[in-house]
């Protein structure tokens, strides 16, 4: 065995193959940017150093400081996870000038799988089926536009350098041809420095299933059955599983051999994917199956696969990578149960599922037989906006499908995250919605069903707010016990008429907050001294006039509290609700919300600014742009009037909530 593995990576992966390292007796040295200091696998590493600034590009991805480390710490191997280096030819070359073990295949078969069309040109001579489709070199549109006619509509366009779902267009006619070709070459020179892409059928009722494989350096080969990701938003997974629903015996060997072919094709060795896309119409069918991509690394979801196999792949890379032959053949493998796994995101769906940075107030997950939790990140933590905001991935495995997705949505319900929003609701939704329970889906389920998932637009959480009112004022809603006395006499409100609220004698008293960022003032009533079960009253005024009663709600679960700086945090049906006292003399003005400013919609870089002090704008104007998480997001006019202040730079950087433009509106 290797006696020691720099893990160039971070987050859950680090800390997971920091993990079976330290079982295996492996020194774990880490490497890690100014932003994650204090991170989880910085601290479970038996040494860790420091590689350079936040920003990936200066630190993650640089190649040299990281061999440079493992010189220094005198490094047996690096493994590098997934994402950042572990695709990179270069990278594996650099370790073997460096005689460094790179757990993970040779550098030739990376650059063979490296580009998507050169991979389907060789997986097409290994006899495996690929997506029909134009995958040469000619980029002409003419040329290109005549190709997609031969292929048939609906057709997708690809970044042949593409990864991470980016560079692709689907285009169902004709006449749309042109502007996604050029759309698609413009992302993909942006994204991956190179506009050369392919045209591909675009296979109808699409289900993603891929093949695990596994390759040693004498010459075995073999694969640890399927995983199905079909559950898909904007072409990148969101929950996985083994087996695959509705695959056969029969269908499973066939997929099986066509990745072990491809795998034999480039001389693979360790752990890779193959990807396939089948044509779910009638079924999976041993004949509608097409091989798309091979991802030459250590999958995300490789959990599912570990569960339903027994068998532990970190392990099985480090084996590998230090000359042992695979431990079992292909007959002996067999698959017990099924497994599913949940990406936990900070993102929120009722915002198109926009990043979420910002301080984890509270980060709990419940353990059980069969439940598995993969994180990279505890409680008071920050989820920074430099690298992918995936908090954790819940795993199930059971004896069934059903059991299994069942145990899952009853873990992600248990699952306490506050701070920034997360889609823990979105995926419980989704391991209980039927029409996927009953194994009815394809790579568009959660595109057609946004709206029943919870990802859409919705309302302040009303009893959440009333909830959080109580808490903040320390007020004991255990029915009938009040400690209200903290607050001395009536204070006149100046809304009662408005609020149709009973004067009568009873305690009442106003209250400046913010209830989720907005300004607005509650007002409590106390119950009169004859009515000694009743509840507390609460009503909620927001600055824009709307003003409500909020209902009588009663919880006792206390996990549903989380105590923040300056306020608390309810968590209510998958959602949360931020209550804090509004302090006048303590505003962040920046991060207040007015009716007239414009605010960056998460943490990013404000590339462009459209507008200066003085124009005059109409409602649904682009202003400005601000770029995160390597996309980019208008900033919209809500009104007509005029830009009365830009409040930051193009190129500065900017926080979630920031105020960017500020306008004077009519009326
Ligand atoms: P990436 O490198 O970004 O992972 P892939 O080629 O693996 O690119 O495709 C990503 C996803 O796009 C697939 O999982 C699938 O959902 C969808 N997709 C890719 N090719 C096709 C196709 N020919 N027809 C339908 N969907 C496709
Ligand atoms: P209760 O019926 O106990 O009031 P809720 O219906 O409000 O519970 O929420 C159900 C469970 O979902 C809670 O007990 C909590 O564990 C979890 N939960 C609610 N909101 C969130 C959230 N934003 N993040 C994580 N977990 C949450
Ligand atoms: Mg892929």
């Amino acid at each position: 065995m290797l006696e020691s593995v720099l893990i160039a990576n971070r987050g859950e992966i680090a800390c997971r193959i920091i993990r079976t390292a330290k079982r295996l007796g492996l020194r774990t040295i880490a490497v890690y940017s100014e932003a994650d200091a204090d991170a989880l696998f910085v601290q479970m590493a038996d040494e860790a150093h420091l590689i350079g600034p936040a920003p990936a590009r200066d630190s993650y991805l640089r190649i040299d400081r990281i061999i440079e480390v493992a010189k220094r710490t005198g490094a047996a191997s690096i493994h590098p996870g997934y994402g950042f280096l572990s695709e990179r030819a270069e990278f594996a070359e650099a370790c073997a000038k460096a005689g460094i073990v790179f757990v993970g295949p040779p550098a030739s078969a990376i650059s063979a799988m490296g580009l998507k069309d050169a991979a389907k040109a060789l997986a097409q001579q290994a006899g495996v089926p690929v997506v029909p489709g134009y995958h040469g070199s000619r980029q002409e549109p003419d040329f290109l536009r005549q190709k997609a006619y031969e292929v048939g509509y609906p057709v997708l366009i690809k970044a042949v350098a593409g990864g991470g779902g980016k560079g692709m267009k689907r285009v169902d006619k004709a006449a749309g041809f042109d502007a996604a070709l050029e759309s698609a070459q413009r992302e993909a020179q942006s994204a991956f420095g190179d506009p050369r892409v392919l045209i591909e059928k675009y296979v109808l009722s699409p289900r993603h299933i891929e093949i695990q494989v596994f390759a040693d350096a004498h010459g075995n080969v073999v694969h640890l059955f399927e995983r199905d990701c079909s559950l898909q938003r904007r072409h990148q997974k969101v929950i996985e599983e083994a087996p695959a629903p509705g695959m056969t015996p029969e269908m499973r060997a066939i997929m099986g051999k066509a990745a072990v072919e491809a795998a034999r094709a480039v001389g693979y060795v360790g752990a890779g994917t193959v990807e396939f896309i089948a044509d779910g119409r009638e079924g999976l069918h041993p004949e509608r199956f097409y091989f798309m991509e091979m991802n030459t690394r250590l999958q995300v979801e490789h959990p599912v696969t570990e569960a339903i196999t027994g068998l532990d792949l970190v392990e099985l890379q480090f084996r590998v990578a230090s000359g042992e032959k695979l431990p079992f053949t292909q007959a002996d493998l067999a698959i017990d149960g099924h497994a599913v796994e949940a990406r936990l995101y900070a993102e929120d769906p009722e915002r198109e599922f926009l990043p979420s940075t910002g301080k984890l107030w509270a980060l709990d997950f419940p353990e059980g037989e069969g439940l598995r939790v993969d994180m990279g990140v505890e409680a008071g933590d920050e989820v920074t906006p430099y690298y992918d905001p995936m908090i954790a991935k819940v795993i199930a495995h059971a004896a069934t499908r059903d059991k299994a997705l069942a145990r899952l949505a009853e873990a992600l319900g248990e699952t306490i995250v506050a701070g920034p929003k997360t889609n823990v609701a979105f995926l419980k939704k989704l391991c209980e919605a039927k029409e996927f329970r009953e194994g009815h889906f394809d790579t568009g389920f959660i595109d057609r069903n946004m709206e029943g998932l919870g990802a859409v637009a919705q309302q302040t959480d009303g009893e959440a707010v009333r909830l959080g009112v109580l808490k903040l004022f320390d007020v004991d809603f255990d029915e009938s016990s009040y400690r209200a006395s903290i607050f001395n006499g009536p204070v006149p409100s100046p809304w009662d008429d408005r609020d149709g609220f009973q004067l009568s004698g009873a305690r009442r008293q106003s209250f400046p907050v913010l209830i989720d960022g907005e300004r607005a003032d509650v007002l409590l009533q106390w119950p009169e001294p004859s009515q000694a079960s009743a509840n507390i009253n609460v009503a909620a005024r927001w600055a824009d006039g709307t003003s409500r009663m909020l209902d009588d709600y009663m919880s006792k679960d206390p996990r549903n509290f989380v105590l923040t700086d300056d306020g608390v945090i309810v968590l209510r049906n998958g959602r949360q609700t931020r209550v804090s006292l509004y302090d006048p003399f303590n505003v962040d003005l920046e991060h207040l919300n007015g009716g007239d400013s414009v605010k960056a919609p998460m943490h990013g870089k404000l590339i462009a600014v459209f507008v200066k002090p003085g124009d005059r704008v109409e409602k649904g104007q682009r202003l400005a742009i601000v770029e995160a998480m390597k996309m980019e997001h208008a900033l919209i006019s809500p009104a007509d009037g005029e830009v009365a202040e830009i409040a930051a730079e193009p190129g500065a950087q900017v926080a979630e909530g920031a105020r960017l433009v500020v306008l004077k509106t009519e009326g």
